[in-house]
C-alpha cells in the first residue's frame, strides 16, 4: 500500500514525561506506517527548552504562524520542584502561555464523546465546547485591603494629564477592593477566534456575560461581539446554517444543563476557568478532552487538555506497567492532520484522520480501554489494557 503523501508540513511540538512516551508510540504504530509524515519538529521537552533558553518554544510558535497547523504534546510548566529536578537555569514560563501570547489565540476545549462513557448530565448527547478568553479580568487585577474609613476611587489619567474619577465606595469600616481591566483589542481577537471556530466546526456559538449588572464592563464584551458579528459574520453564519446567540450568564448556565450539547460556549476568563472544569468532569474524564488554540487570523494548534501524567511516568521509569490513556493525544494528531488536509485539499489525509478516530472510538466501544475509562464505563466487562497494548488494539482496527 502506498503511504499517504503530504505537501505542507505540520509543526510538531514534542513534550515531556508520559505523554512524550505516548507521542512516540502513536507515531510508530498509528501514523508512520500509513502516512509519509511531513513535520517540522520542535523539541519542547524541558531539557531542550532549558538548553535553548526557551527559544525553541518561541520558534515553534512562529513556525505555527508560518504553516498554520501545529500539534503539541503536553509539557511541564516549571515550578520550584522542577527547577531542582531538572537543574534549570530559570523557571521558564508555561509553553502554552508563550505560544498563546505569540498567536494571540483562544483555547477551545471539547470532550470526546464515546458510547460506554456517559456524561453525568443525561440530556447531553453531543460535546459542549468551551472557549475561554485568556486575557485580563480578575487574572490581572490589582487588589487592596482597606484598613478603615476612607474613600476608594477609580482614576484614569489621560496622556494629556486630564483626570476622570469614579467612586468605588466610601468605606466606614475595613474592607477590600479590586480593580481589573481588559482591552478592546483582546476582546476583538477573542470574538473573531470564536466566530471563525464556529464556522470551522459548523456549530452554533453561545456567548454570555453579566451585562445587566455590569453596564460598562461586561456590556463592552457584548457590544464588541455583536458589532463584529454584524459587520463580518452575519452572512457567513447564514450560509453555514449556524447561529450566534447571546444571553445572560445565568440564563446560559440554566440552558446548558437542559441542552443536548453540540455548540460552542464562549466564556469570559473567569467563567471559562470554572465552567471548563465543570464540563470536563461531567463528561467523564480529563483524559478525553481535546484542546485547540485558534488565532484570530486562522492558525490552529491542537493538543490534549491533560498534562504530562507525571505519576504514570515515574512508574514507567521504575519498569512498572502503566495504563495511560492516549485518546486525547491521538485526537490532537487527527485534528491537525484533518486541518492540514483541509487547507491543502488533501482528501486522503482528511479521511485518514476520520478512520483513526473511528478506530479509537471502536476500540473503547468494543470494550478495550485504559484503566481510567474502565473505572467509569457503563460497559459491564471492560478489558483493561496497558499504554502500549491500547495503542496496538487501535492499530489492529485501523
Ligand atoms: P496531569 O498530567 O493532567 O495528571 C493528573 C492526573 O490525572 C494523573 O495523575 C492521572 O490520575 C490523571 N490523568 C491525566 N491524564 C491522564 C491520561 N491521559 N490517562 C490516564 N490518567 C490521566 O496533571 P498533573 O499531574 O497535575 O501535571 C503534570 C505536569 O503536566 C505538570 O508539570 C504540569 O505543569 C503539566 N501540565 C501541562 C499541560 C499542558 O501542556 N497542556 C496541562 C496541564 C498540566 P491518576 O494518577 O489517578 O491515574
Ligand atoms: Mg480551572
Amino acid at each position: 500500500m502506498d503511504k499517504i503523501k503530504m505537501t505542507t508540513p505540520i509543526v510538531e511540538m514534542d513534550g515531556d514525561e508520559m505523554t512524550r512516551i505516548l507521542w512516540q508510540m502513536i507515531k510508530d504504530n498509528l501514523l508512520l506506517p500509513y502516512i509519509d509524515l511531513k513535520t517540522e519538529y520542535y523539541d519542547l521537552g524541558l531539557e531542550y527548552r532549558d538548553e535553548t533558553d526557551d527559544q525553541v518554544t518561541i520558534d515553534s510558535a512562529n513556525a505555527t504562524k508560518k504553516y498554520g497547523v501545529a500539534v503539541k504534546c503536553a509539557t511541564i510548566t516549571p515550578n520550584a520542584a522542577r527547577v531542582e529536578e531538572y537543574h534549570l537555569k530559570e523557571m521558564w514560563k508555561s509553553p502554552n502561555a508563550t505560544i498563546r501570547a505569540i498567536l494571540d489565540g483562544t483555547v477551545f476545549r471539547a470532550p470526546i464523546v464515546v458510547k460506554g462513557i456517559e456524561p453525568c448530565v443525561k440530556c447531553w448527547k453531543k460535546p459542549i465546547t468551551i472557549a475561554r478568553h485568556a486575557y485580563g479580568d480578575v487574572y490581572k487585577a490589582s487588589e487592596m485591603r482597606i484598613p478603615g474609613p476612607g474613600k476608594v476611587e477609580l482614576v484614569y489619567t489621560a496622556e494629556d494629564g486630564t483626570e476622570s474619577r469614579e467612586l468605588v465606595h466610601s468605606f466606614n469600616c475595613p474592607g477590600i477592593v479590586q480593580g481589573m481591566h481588559n482591552v478592546n483589542k483582546s476582546i476583538e481577537s477573542f470574538a473573531r477566534s470564536c466566530f471563525n471556530y464556529a464556522l470551522d466546526t459548523k456549530q452554533d456559538l453561545w456567548f454570555a456575560t453579566k451585562d445587566t449588572i455590569s453596564k460598562k464592563y461586561d456590556h463592552t464584551f457584548k457590544d464588541i461581539f455583536q458589532d463584529i458579528f454584524d459587520a463580518e459574520y452575519t452572512k457567513k453564519f447564514e450560509d453555514a446554517g449556524i447561529t450566534y446567540f447571546y444571553t445572560l450568564i445565568d440564563d446560559a448556565v440554566a440552558r446548558v444543563m437542559k441542552s443536548e450539547g453540540g455548540y460552542i460556549w464562549a466564556c469570559k476568563n473567569y467563567d471559562g476557568d470554572v465552567m471548563s472544569d465543570m464540563i470536563s468532569s461531567a463528561f467523564g474524564s480529563l483524559a478525553m478532552m481535546t484542546s485547540v488554540l485558534v488565532s484570530p487570523d486562522g492558525n490552529f494548534e491542537y493538543e490534549a487538555a491533560h498534562g504530562t501524567v507525571q505519576r504514570h511516568y515515574y512508574k514507567h521509569l521504575k519498569g512498572e506497567e502503566t495504563s495511560t490513556n492516549s485518546v486525547a493525544t491521538i485526537f490532537a494528531w487527527t485534528g491537525a492532520l484533518r486541518k492540514r488536509g483541509e487547507l491543502d485539499g488533501n482528501r486522503e489525509l482528511m479521511e485518514f484522520a476520520d478512520r483513526l478516530e473511528k478506530a479509537t472510538l471502536d476500540t473503547i466501544e468494543e470494550g478495550e480501554m485504559t484503566k481510567d475509562l474502565a473505572l467509569i464505563t457503563t460497559n459491564p466487562n471492560p478489558v483493561v489494557l496497558n499504554s502500549g497494548d491500547f495503542i496496538k488494539a487501535i492499530a489492529r482496527r485501523l
